[in-house]
């Protein structure tokens, strides 16, 4: 009898589309987004995913790029959610599976068994996306995970309370289990220069083996978009401070392209 056939997970979608933030950008993925998150970030661009909903439904696509989707009633089961990727998978060959959200962390218990029996059945490499602050359920399911990509949530930026502590604990848990990652700070015309040498102080002794990618939001509200200039600054300003080139600026390209 399978231990995790009880196990249901609460999801938005399941899809095939192209990374298009950070280290892994331009990658084809399997997309797995977790409904739920604990945060209300000004320009979350994934508002229909925030909360866990009884009578919800994901939607999932039938076949890879289609976008062909069926919705079926959350929660979905860990059976069905296998299935459902393993056939997006036979279309063709994914680089990585992204586990992104709302926040997945909340849901880390099912990911714990669902990472191991994806790494036993395909070839695809784990990429689990996070607001890098929730670092117990990090520690829950870490060792199977191929990168990370986590973000620093700057109050300036998101209009959230400060997460410092948390983060702090987020990165002492990736250098202790020697991961693949990625820090992403999502920055906006009001962040501020506390929030950002806080920032890259937290990242002082990673920078070597954690790349720091500066990500310009993108908004709707034009009035949040950094400047040329600004976004020249902070870049500078990082460098600076951390004594290292390792600082990238990189936007979210699959909206340039019309992807989801
Ligand atoms: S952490 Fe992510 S999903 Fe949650 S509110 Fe912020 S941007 Fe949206």
């Amino acid at each position: 009898m399978h231990t995790s056939e009880n196990k249901k997970a609460y999801i938005s979608e399941l899809f095939s589309g192209i990374q298009g933030e950070g280290l892994w950008v331009g990658l084809r993925q399997i997309f797995l987004r977790f409904s739920g998150c604990d945060l209300r970030c000004q320009w979350c661009d994934t508002p229909n995913s925030l909360n866990i909903k009884q009578n919800s439904f994901a939607k999932i696509e039938k076949t890879a790029g289609k976008r062909d989707f069926e919705e079926f009633k959350n929660p979905l089961s860990f059976d069905f959610l296998l299935e459902s990727i393993y056939s997006l998978e036979k279309d063709f060959k994914h680089h990585s599976i992204s586990l992104t959200g709302g926040e997945p962390l909340l849901q880390a218990n099912f990911i714990k068994d669902f990472i191991i029996d994806l790494k036993k059945n395909s070839s695809l490499l784990i990429y689990l996306e996070t607001g890098g602050h929730r670092f117990e359920e990090l520690e829950q399911l870490i060792n199977n995970l191929d990168i990370i990509s986590f973000d620093l949530k700057l109050p300036s930026s998101t209009g959230e309370k400060p997460l410092w502590e948390q983060h702090c604990k987020f990165i002492e848990l990736i250098k202790k289990y020697n991961k693949k990652a990625y820090a992403k700070m999502v920055l906006t015309s009001q962040t501020t220069k506390h929030d950002l040498e806080q920032s890259f102080d937290l990242m002082k002794n990673s920078i070597e083996n954690c790349t720091l990618v500066l990500q310009p939001v993108t908004s709707s509200d034009l009035s949040l978009i950094p400047s040329p200039k600004q976004i020249l600054n902070w870049q500078a300003m990082g460098i600076n401070q951390l004594k290292s080139p390792n600082i990238r600026v990189i936007p979210q390209t699959h909206k340039f392209i019309g992807q989801i």
